[in-house]
C-alpha cells in the first residue's frame, strides 16, 4: 500500500508537478482508501452564469499551499486517513440525464468499495445523483446544506433537473431523512413566500443569514445537532458563503456567511457520521485571484479534517468502553 500524504513541500515546491488536490497521490485504484476526491466538472445545470465545470481543475490547482496539520482540530488528516484524488468522472457535457447515470454509477463504484466520497463540482444538479448512489448504500440520510437557496424549486422551462430541484428531488424520491436535514446561510429575494411552502411542508429546518448574524454560531451548532442519530451528507454551495468572499460562482447572493465563519461552522461537524460530501458552484471564469477555489480547497479539507478528528474520537470511545489502553 503506497503512502497517502501530500508530496513533501520540502522535497518538492508546491508549484511544481501536476496539480492534485492537496499534492496528494492520484490512483484509480479505490481499494484500501478511506476517502476519495473525486471531481465532476459539469455545469449543464446552471441557469445563469456557467463556468463551475473548471471548478475541480481550478480547485486542486489553488489547494497546493494547505499545509497538512490543522490546528484548530488538532489533527493531521493523512496521519489518520488514507486519501486519494481519484481524477474525475467523465460527464456528458451537453446531457444531464446521461451525466447523472455517469455520476451516480462512479459515486456507487466509490462508496462500494468501502470509501467516503467527497465531490468536487461542478453545479448544484450534481447532488442529486450523489444523493442517489449514497441512498442505495445507506438509506435516507441526513444532510447539512450550506447554500444561499434552498434549491427546492419544482421545475425551470419545463426541466425538472437543475441546480435549483436537486433537494426537492431529493426529498419527492426519499433520498433524505427530513427530520435530520438543516440548510444554512438561506437568503436573498426569492419569487414569492410561497417558494419556502415545499420545504415548510416536509419540516425541513433551516438557518437564514441574518439568523447567522443575529443568533451566533453557538445557536447554529446547537441547530446543527438535529443531523445526529445517523449517517449525514454534507453539501456545501460556495454561494453559501458571501461573494465578497467567493465571488466566483453561478448565482451570487450578498449578505452571506463570511469564510471564517463558513470554516467553523463546517468543523462543527465532528462527531457526526459523514458518508460522503460535496463542494460545488465554484466558477472560476468569475472568481478574483483564486479566492473562491481556495476557499472552496480549505473547506475540503476542514471536512477531511472533521473526517478523521471523527475517526479518532470513535478510536478513543471505542478504547474507553473496551478498558483497552
Ligand atoms: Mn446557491
Ligand atoms: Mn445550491
Amino acid at each position: 500500500m503506497p503512502d497517502f500524504r501530500p508530496a513533501d513541500s520540502f522535497r518538492s515546491p508546491r508549484f511544481a508537478q501536476p496539480a492534485t488536490f492537496m499534492r496528494l497521490p492520484h490512483t484509480r485504484e479505490l481499494p484500501g482508501l478511506d476517502a476519495a476526491l473525486l471531481g465532476i466538472p459539469f455545469d449543464g445545470g446552471t441557469s445563469y452564469r456557467t463556468g463551475s465545470r473548471f471548478g475541480p481543475r481550478d480547485i486542486r490547482q489553488n489547494s497546493s499551499l494547505i499545509r497538512p496539520y490543522n490546528p484548530v482540530l488538532q489533527v493531521s488528516p493523512f496521519d489518520v486517513l488514507r486519501v486519494a484524488d481519484v481524477g474525475d468522472v467523465d460527464v456528458n457535457p451537453i446531457n444531464i440525464e446521461d451525466t447523472y447515470g455517469r455520476v451516480e454509477q462512479a459515486v456507487v463504484d466509490v462508496l462500494n468499495a468501502g470509501v467516503v466520497p467527497v465531490c468536487v463540482g461542478g453545479d448544484h444538479s450534481l447532488s442529486l445523483p450523489i444523493l442517489r448512489a449514497v441512498n442505495r448504500k445507506h438509506g435516507p440520510v441526513g444532510m447539512v446544506h450550506f447554500d444561499s437557496h434552498q434549491d427546492m424549486w419544482e421545475e425551470y422551462f419545463g426541466n425538472k433537473y437543475f441546480h435549483g430541484t436537486p433537494f426537492r428531488r431529493a426529498v419527492e424520491e426519499k433520498l433524505l431523512d427530513t427530520k435530520r436535514v438543516i440548510q444554512i446561510g438561506i437568503r436573498g429575494p426569492v419569487y414569492a413566500d410561497s417558494d419556502f411552502d415545499f420545504a415548510r411542508k416536509h419540516g425541513i429546518r433551516w438557518v437564514t443569514a441574518p439568523q447567522v448574524a443575529q443568533e451566533g454560531l453557538d445557536w447554529i451548532r446547537e441547530q446543527m445537532l438535529v443531523v445526529r442519530g445517523g449517517p449525514v451528507y454534507l453539501s456545501f454551495d460556495i454561494d453559501g458563503v458571501d461573494p465578497a468572499f467567493a465571488p466566483g460562482t453561478g448565482t451570487p447572493e450578498v449578505g452571506g456567511l463570511t469564510s471564517r465563519e463558513a470554516l467553523e461552522l463546517v468543523r462543527a461537524l465532528v462527531g457526526v457520521q459523514l458518508v460522503g460530501a460535496d463542494v460545488v458552484e465554484v466558477s472560476p471564469p468569475y472568481d478574483q485571484a483564486g479566492i473562491t477555489s481556495m476557499l472552496a480547497a480549505n473547506i475540503l479539507f476542514e471536512i477531511l479534517s472533521v473526517m478523521a478528528a471523527t475517526r479518532l474520537q470513535q478510536r478513543q470511545d471505542s478504547r474507553r468502553s473496551t478498558g483497552k489502553p
